[in-house]
């Protein structure tokens, strides 16, 4: 063993290495049966457009009910998921899924909607990854417009000149291409420029501290995104002190709580729905 806990009395406290390395396998192991088992489910997250007050798109998140257990958090099984690899099953199951309710919403009349997914480094590294996203647009029948593929900084941390390849390659099919967490990692800035995204999610982080420094930075980021023709999506709008400030600087969507919390799919359709029916009303 390299490490050795700094003293034994903090050490006592603590699960052992062992203990954790033990609960990961064994969480790894329950998870390579969740799809089989019928243990997971797609939530999806409404994305509201701050100038028509209407939901443009869709975030599809992922939820792991096991037996017994409740809710299992995607901050705690993602990581194992894409340590194991078995990201890849099922990131391909959940794109299916998103892809599939996206179309089930088009035929109830919600033609406008379209649907994000959450797509980790491990499945864009992966040699086939372009041909799976292909295929999965092909048999579920969807536009590649209205799949948006939120990516994270992480991505360039290694292969910066694969990825953008890979990038340009999937907004030549016509897919849509989103930067999440935006605001969490490294340079960023330079990403930016040379990433062919149409959305930036803004982080979290920036609402929940949102002082004096942070507020001229948001201003700042939402300005230079326009420039470059991206529009920009806050995450984590809980009040409506939120949607007062970004209106103000004059960001593009929202996200959060204060709209709408991801919910079932049935759920998403009532909520959607609403808002066709005031349109039909108000068109009438
Ligand atoms: P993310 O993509 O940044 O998703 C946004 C997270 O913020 C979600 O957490 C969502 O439930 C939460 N959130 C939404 N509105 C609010 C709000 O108003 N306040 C606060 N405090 N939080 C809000 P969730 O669902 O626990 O997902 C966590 C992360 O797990 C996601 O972050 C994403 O990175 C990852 N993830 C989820 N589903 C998938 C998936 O299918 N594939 C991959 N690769 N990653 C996924
Ligand atoms: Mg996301
Ligand atoms: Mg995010
Ligand atoms: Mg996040």
């Amino acid at each position: 063993h390299v490490k050795e806990s700094p003293s034994k009395g903090y050490s006592r406290f603590h699960p052992s290495m062992q203990e954790v390395a033990l609960k990961k396998i064994r969480l790894e192991n329950l998870l390579s049966k969740a799809i089989d088992r019928n243990e997971l489910e797609v939530y999806y997250q409404p994305q509201i457009d701050l100038v028509s007050n209407r939901p443009v798109s869709i975030e599809a998140l992922l939820r792991w009910q096991r037996p017994g257990k409740g809710h299992t958090q995607p901050a705690d099984f993602i990581p194992i998921a894409e340590e194991s690899g078995l990201i890849i099953p099922i990131g391909a199951w959940v794109l299916i899924q998103a892809c599939n309710f996206c179309r089930h919403l088009h035929s109830l009349g919600l033609e406008d909607i379209y649907v994000t997914v959450n797509i980790s480094t491990k499945q864009v590294e992966q040699p086939n990854f372009i041909r799976t996203v292909e295929d999965i647009l092909a048999e579920t029948g969807l536009h590649p417009h209205q799949l948006e593929l939120e990516i994270t900084e992480s991505l360039f941390m290694n292969s910066f000149d694969a990825c953008i390849q890979k990038f340009n390659q999937l907004k030549a099919m016509g897919l849509r291409l989103a930067l999440d967490d935006f605001g969490t990692g490294y340079s960023s800035l330079t990403y930016l420029r040379h990433l062919p995204i149409d959305t930036l999610k803004m982080d979290k982080d920036f609402l929940q501290e949102l002082h004096t420094e942070n507020f001229s930075i948001v201003e700042a980021i939402i300005r230079l995104a326009h420039i470059l023709n991206i529009k920009v999506v806050a995450e984590g709008v809980e009040v409506p002190e939120h949607v007062s400030f970004l209106c103000n600087v004059l960001c593009d969507r929202a996200q959060g709580y204060l709209f709408c919390k991801p919910v079932s799919e049935q759920e998403v359709i009532d909520f959607l729905s609403q808002f066709q029916r005031v349109a039909a009303s108000t068109s009438k």
